[in-house]
């Protein structure tokens, strides 16, 4: 028996966790060393938010394995062979990555560690069923939700993995950098986190399925506290997608509208990582070529530029689309509805490519995600999966007054507008005194842009 490393990526828990076991097998009494890499290719491009998201689970993950984790920085390839010659590994086991980047990478490490004899072991994946493993009858990828999500359930997943050994030992003979603190830019930014890492999943888990009665309905509704905001949690691993669906099959909610609701946005998450496992290229293209054509503003100049800033800043006019770029900025989570009417404003009113919003969002989002992120925005610019049509544009006035009826949501997050009441709030123009607090006018008329989106699509279709 020799010492194995567990290299932690998005799998930041101890339950139900193949590769812990797996590692855990293999090292027998010599004991396991739980390594994380601070690869700078990824820690540039995740913003404040998750970087502050990830440090503070990696902080609760070393606490639960007895301040174990070691922490280094640099390239992966350098860093995990380092590691495992210091400790004598024979192997290095990690939960398989399903992203372009991270399949690269472990290829790049695998290469490494096999010029000095080490294998890398990978055993499971963030997803209950991994990416690329279900396919159409004639072995091509789905490109259509419902078939997958039928394929996917027929297909089946595992139970989930038993806990770690009750004598797991873990190795101390290596030294670390120790985790960062929240960067310096997320606490400028003022942003709020909830409580991260694996006991906070699992208690929000415990806290949410007491609601699930509710969630067919109160899901579409931003002022109401109706979803699970488990993203994060799943985004890092602090636990895994076939617990949640385990608990929900074994709960009294495995056949209710709630619980099976649920299960479906799982599957949601699953549909989309499988969508850029096949075309990892749909993380920056258009997934369907068609709308690549398209005449779009400049970013950069004139118009576009200042409806990108009053979008980024939450200064659009627009009551309902503010809140949800101002929730973003302060929370880095956005309601899934508002996700929806803001990423479909910038598209289809300030005519700007989908690819913009989603880096915006990859920046403050907590749960950002490649795959989900990036569909969810080509499926609401209309150039995704599913076909939702381009000419579909959500009205940011109406949608507001539906889903948040009350106006509830539009205060909280636009203090210039708490002064009108109801859902007033979606709707200063209509309200003598509805500027009087400082909030900006529309910066482009609805209806009109609406018919300016359309020109501009009649055009590629033609
Ligand atoms: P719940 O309603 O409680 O759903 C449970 C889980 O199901 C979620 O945590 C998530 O893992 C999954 N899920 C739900 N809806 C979707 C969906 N439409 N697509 C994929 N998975 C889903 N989700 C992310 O995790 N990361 C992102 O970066 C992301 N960006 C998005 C961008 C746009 C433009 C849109 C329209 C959607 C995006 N989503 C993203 C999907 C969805 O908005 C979030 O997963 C959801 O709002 C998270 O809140 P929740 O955990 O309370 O969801």
């Amino acid at each position: 028996m020799t010492s194995t490393v567990l290299w932690l990526r998005r799998d930041l828990r101890l339950r139900d966790h193949p590769a812990l076991l797996a590692a855990a097998e293999e090292a027998g009494g010599s004991g396991v060393l739980p390594l994380f890499v601070l690869d700078p290719a990824l820690l540039g491009p995740a913003g404040p938010t998750r970087t502050a998201w990830l440090f503070r689970s990696l902080r609760a993950w070393s606490a639960s394995a007895d301040g174990a984790l070691v922490v280094r920085s640099g390239e992966p390839e350098d860093v995990v062979r380092q590691v495992a010659r210091e400790v004598g590994a024979e192997h290095v086991h990690v939960t398989a990555d399903a992203g372009p980047y991270g399949r690269a990478r472990d290829e790049r490490v695998e290469a490494a560690l096999s010029g000095d004899g080490v294998g890398l072991v990978r055993t499971g994946t963030p997803y209950a069923i991994g990416p690329g493993t279900v396919v159409k009858g004639d072995g091509t990828p789905f490109q259509v939700f419902t078939p997958f999500s039928k394929a996917w359930t027929a297909h089946g997943h595992p139970e989930p993995a038993t806990s770690p050994p009750a004598d797991l030992r873990w190795v101390r003979r290596v030294d670390g950098e120790g985790v960062p603190d929240d960067p310096e830019e997320f606490t400028r930014a003022d942003l709020r986190l909830p409580d991260v890492g694996e006991e906070a999943a699992l208690h929000r888990w415990e806290a949410f399925q007491d609601r699930l009665d509710d969630y067919d309905t109160d899901r579409e509704r931003p002022d109401r506290d109706g979803t699970s905001q488990l993203s994060a949690h799943l985004k890092y691993g602090e636990v895994h997608p076939r617990t949640l669906l385990a608990d929900l099959a074994a709960s009294r909610h495995s056949g209710t509208k709630g619980g099976q609701t649920f299960r479906t946005e799982l599957i949601w998450r699953e549909f989309y990582a499988d969508v850029l496992w096949h075309r990892p290229d749909s993380a920056r293209e258009y997934y369907r070529p068609q709308l690549a054509g398209m005449r779009f503003d400049d970013p950069a100049r004139g118009d576009g530029k200042a409806h990108l800033e009053a979008w980024q800043a939450g200064r659009t006019g627009y009551p309902f689309v503010d809140a949800g770029m101002r929730q973003l900025l302060t929370e880095g989570w956005v309601h899934n509805r508002v996700r929806m009417v803001v990423a479909s404003f910038l598209v289809k009113d300030l005519h700007l490519e989908w690819q913009l919003g989603a880096r915006h969002f990859m920046r403050w989002l907590r749960d950002g995600d490649l795959s989900s992120n990036n569909h969810g925005w080509q499926w609401t610019a209309g150039s995704g999966t599913d076909a939702a049509p381009f000419f579909r544009v959500f009205n940011p006035v109406s949608q507001g007054e539906k889903f948040d009826p009350s106006g509830d949501y539009v205060r909280r997050y636009v203090p210039e507008l708490r002064h009108l009441p109801g859902k007033a709030a979606h709707s200063p123009w209509d309200y003598a005194g509805g500027y009087d607090h400082g909030y900006p006018q529309r910066i482009v008329d609805h209806k009109a842009e609406r018919e300016e989106a359309l020109a501009r699509y009649a055009a590629v279709r033609s």
